[in-house]
């Protein structure tokens, strides 16, 4: 699609606290974009408008963008208050096509990644510590939210877009770039409570769900040395779980696998995306062992019995900040890690999100977005 550039006054939609907060743009970018416009509607191809770089910011080509569940999740409603048209995508990795004037770390040609937020008040504890995630004032979701100056943010289905340049990620020469795009999303989320929960050489982690997340969590937690076993609900992954760098596999599916396998962890990572028994896969958790909620599924009840009788400890992590995600992607780069990818052109996508809902993705399907300058 040509850029086209048109002289706009936005009007975003009650936003912050019922105020209407009025933009005006001097220059507007027409982008191609796929969208969902309601919870039930398939995505379709729908033209967004993205602001020109400002001083600050930078304007990305888009390349590759990976499909999260949390996509289909935000794309169908399933957490409330989405907002729509909805351009869903926070795995994106792509080219620097231009730069604003006060601009220092980038340079058009770059390659470069945006994750699962583009801006955070940057004033905040969290903000501070470098965990713009936890920001207090909630960080700028990269889709399915508003940006700081108040205009919906639309994510990386999508030929290109604007951001900060402090929120964009330089991808390590020589990455793959469409098996870099997840770890935008899945491959944080994974690294970083691997990290705050110290793993170690030799620790037992237990990734549960070998989907998008839990194979970038098999490969990193192996990475950092620890033994790994993944617990799956499909017995046929079995194979590549091992072939993944697994060297377990439990089918929960098994009627004793829970009970065979008791206090048998020091960590679990739990990406499963639907309502499951918490209880039972805390179990496998030793002594002092750390169960961390990656997954978001509807809410489940939880027996408090489970945690007190050998003090686990149950926790949850929201992907990572600015600063640990570079750590991760540098990571990943010396340790040749990157996601194994399904490469779809974005026609295919709500075929994608319905093999995604059935667990039939080996392991994230990656959009090539030359194929929606195309269409
Ligand atoms: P995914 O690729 O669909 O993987 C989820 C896995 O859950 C599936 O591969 C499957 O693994 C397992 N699963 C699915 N249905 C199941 C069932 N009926 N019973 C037991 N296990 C089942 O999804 P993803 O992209 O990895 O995301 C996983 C979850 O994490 C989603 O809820 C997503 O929204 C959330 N998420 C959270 C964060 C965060 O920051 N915390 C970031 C990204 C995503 P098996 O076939 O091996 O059982
Ligand atoms: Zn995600
Ligand atoms: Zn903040």
């Amino acid at each position: 699609m040509q850029v086209v550039e048109v002289v706009k006054e936005y009007t975003s939609p009650a936003f912050v606290r019922g105020r209407t907060t009025k933009i005006r743009r001097s220059k507007l970018l027409k982008t191609a974009a796929y969208a969902a416009l309601s919870p039930t509607a398939p995505l379709a191809p729908h033209v967004i408008q993205r602001r020109e770089p400002g001083a600050n910011d930078v304007l990305i080509d888009i390349l590759y963008c990976g499909i999260c569940h949390s996509d289909i999740h935000q794309a169908r409603d399933e957490w409330g208050g989405a907002i729509f048209p909805m351009v869903p995508g926070h795995e994106i990795v792509g080219r620097i096509a231009g730069v604003g004037s006060n601009v220092v770390k980038w340079r058009a040609g770059d390659i470069a990644g945006v994750g699962c937020f583009v801006d955070s008040c940057r004033e905040c504890g969290p903000c501070m510590d470098g965990e713009e995630q936890y920001c207090e004032k909630g960080m700028n979701l990269t889709y399915n939210g508003y940006g700081r100056d108040g205009a919906p943010t639309y994510g990386g289905y999508s030929t290109r877009i604007t951001v900060d340049e402090n929120y964009v990620l330089r991808i390590p020469a020589g990455m793959p770039l469409e098996r870099t795009a997840p770890l935008l999303c899945a491959g944080i989320t994974t690294y970083s409570p691997l990290r705050r929960f110290g793993v170690k050489a030799g620790d037992r982690v237990a990734v549960a769900g070998l989907g998008g997340l839990g194979h970038m969590g098999v490969k990193i937690a192996g990475a950092m040395g620890a033994s790994v076993t993944v617990l799956s609900h499909s017995p046929e992954k079995r194979a590549e779980a091992l072939r993944l760098g697994a060297s377990e596999f439990i089918a929960t599916v098994e009627p004793r696998a829970f009970q065979e396998n008791a206090s048998s962890f020091d960590l679990i990572l739990d990406t499963v995306s639907i309502r499951h028994d918490y209880d039972s896969y805390l179990s496998l958790l030793r002594h002092d062992g750390t169960m961390v909620l990656l997954g978001i599924p509807e809410p489940t009840p939880l027996s408090a019995y489970s945690l007190v009788m050998q003090r686990r400890r149950l926790a949850g992590s929201l992907i990572g900040g600015i600063r640990e995600t570079q750590e991760m992607l540098d990571f990943c780069a010396r340790h040749h890690i990157a996601s194994d990818v399904e490469v779809i052109p974005a026609h295919r996508i709500n075929e994608a999100y319905e093999r995604v809902v059935r667990s039939d993705v080996r392991y994230r399907f990656v959009i090539d977005i030359s194929s929606l300058k195309e269409s």
